[in-house]
C-alpha cells in the first residue's frame, strides 16, 4: 500500500484562487483593499524567508503588504510603540510580529498589544479563548490549515482517534482544539509522554509537530493512519524534512503529507485568509 499525497502546495493555490476573487468582490464593493503589515526584528534568515512568502502570497490575492524589517536591537517599547500606530493604522486590518523574536523581547506581551480584531496569526489571549469555547473569527494558521487538508481530502476527525505530538501554544494545543470542535477523541503527547509509540499507535489521525527530523518512525504508525507532519527540519542533503520519516511511513498510512510542500503553504493561505476576515470584520461584514 502506499498512502494518498496531501498536497498542500495544490490545495492551496486553488484556495488562493477563490481567496483572491473574494477579495476582488470586497473590494469592488467596498473600496477597501486588505492589507496586512509584517513586522520582523532581526536578520533570521529562516524568518527572512517566511515574510518574504507571505508578502509574495498577499500580492496573488491581490491584497496590500507593508513589511517592517526592524534591526535585532529594537527594544520592546519600540515594537509595542509600532503595533500601536498599526492598530489604529486604518489601510492595515491584519498584523503578523514574526518569531522567533530576540530574546529582549516578551513575545507574550508583543502579541498582547496586537489588537484582537488585527490578529491575524490568533495568538492573543482574546482570541485563544475564543478559540476554546468555538466562537472565533481568526484561527491560528497551521491548525487551521491542517483542518483546511483534512477537509480537501474528505477526512473527517468525527468520532476518530486523533494524536498529537507537541503542545505548543501556537500548534499542539489549538490543533486539538480544532479537532475536539470537530467530534475528535484527541490525545496530547509532549516530551514527558509515557510510552510514546504506544499512543502513537492509537492514531487514525497522527498530527505531529515537534521539531526533530524524522523523528517519529514507522512502527510509531498504525497501518491506514492519517499522518499529518508539521515539522520543518533541516536535512543531511541540505533540504528539509520532516518530524516523520516519509519514506518508511508513506507504505502504510493511507494520507501523508510531504515536507516540504504539506502543511507550510496551508499556513501561509490562511494568513491571507485571516487578513480577508479582518478587512471583513473593519468594514462591518
Ligand atoms: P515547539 O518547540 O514550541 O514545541 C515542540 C513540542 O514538541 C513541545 O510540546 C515538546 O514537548 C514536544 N516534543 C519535543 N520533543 C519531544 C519528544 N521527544 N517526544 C514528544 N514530544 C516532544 O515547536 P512548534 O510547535 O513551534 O513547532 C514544531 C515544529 O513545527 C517545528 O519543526 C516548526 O518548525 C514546525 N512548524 C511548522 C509550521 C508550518 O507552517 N509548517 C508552522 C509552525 C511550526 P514539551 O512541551 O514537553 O517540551
Amino acid at each position: 500500500m502506499s498512502a494518498v499525497l496531501m498536497d498542500g502546495k495544490e490545495v492551496s493555490k486553488k484556495m488562493r484562487v477563490d481567496i483572491r476573487a473574494d477579495v476582488d468582490a470586497f473590494k469592488a464593493e467596498t473600496g477597501i483593499t486588505p492589507g496586512l503589515a509584517v513586522v520582523i526584528i532581526g536578520d533570521d534568515p529562516a524568518s527572512r524567508v517566511y515574510v518574504n512568502n507571505k508578502k509574495k502570497r498577499a500580492g496573488h490575492c491581490h491584497m496590500y503588504s507593508r513589511e517592517y524589517a526592524l534591526p535585532e536591537e529594537t527594544t520592546q517599547e519600540e515594537l509595542v510603540k509600532l503595533i500601536d500606530e498599526l492598530n489604529h493604522d486604518d489601510e492595515i486590518h491584519g498584523i503578523l510580529v514574526q518569531h522567533p523574536m530576540p530574546k529582549h523581547i516578551d513575545e507574550s506581551i508583543i502579541f498582547r498589544s496586537i489588537s484582537p480584531a488585527k490578529d491575524v496569526d490568533a495568538f492573543h489571549p482574546e482570541n485563544v479563548g475564543r478559540i476554546m469555547n468555538g466562537n472565533f473569527d481568526f484561527l491560528p494558521c497551521t491548525p487551521a490549515g491542517v483542518m483546511a487538508l483534512l477537509d480537501e481530502y474528505g477526512i473527517d476527525p468525527k468520532g476518530k482517534e486523533c494524536v498529537i505530538v507537541g503542545r505548543s501554544n501556537i500548534v499542539g494545543k489549538p490543533q486539538a482544539m480544532l479537532l475536539l470542535h470537530r467530534h475528535g477523541t484527541v490525545t496530547i503527547c509532549h516530551s514527558r509522554t509515557k510510552n510514546l509509540p504506544e499512543v502513537t499507535k492509537r492514531a487514525d489521525i497522527l498530527v505531529v509537530a515537534i521539531g526533530k527530523a524524522k523523528f517519529i518512525t514507522a512502527d510509531m504508525v498504525k497501518d491506514g493512519a492519517v499522518v499529518i507532519d508539521v515539522g520543518v527540519n533541516p536535512d543531511s542533503e541540505g533540504g528539509l524534512c520532516g518530524d516523520v520519516d516519509f519514506a518508511e511511513i508513506e507504505k502504510k498510512a493511507s494520507f501523508i503529507t510531504p515536507v516540504p510542500g504539506g502543511v507550510g503553504p496551508m499556513t501561509i493561505t490562511m494568513l491571507m485568509k485571516n487578513t480577508l476576515t479582518a478587512a471583513k470584520r473593519f468594514a462591518g461584514k
